[in-house]
């Protein structure tokens, strides 16, 4: 049965009516463009933590700060 490759739209002959993709290269890259490159995917989450630290590390200065006797007294 021919088809068409869902990812480069070529056409190829399928044996399996589940496949969607003309080769395992396609597959790859249509997973690629749905979900990001394992690396990219990887030091976005990183990136993402990154910020997450630092914004718990600003959060608990400024916490910390609150709760001086120092600024009890002043306010
Ligand atoms: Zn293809």
């Amino acid at each position: 049965m021919l088809m068409t490759c869902a990812h480069c739209g070529r056409e190829f002959s399928a044996t399996n009516l589940n496949r969607k993709y003309c080769c395992n290269s396609c597959n790859v890259l249509a997973s690629y463009a749905r979900n990001g490159r394992p690396g990219e995917r990887a030091a976005e989450l990183a990136e993402a933590k990154k910020q997450l630290a630092a914004e718990a590390k600003k959060l608990a200065a400024t916490r910390k700060k609150a709760i001086t006797i120092k600024d009890l007294l002043l306010t």
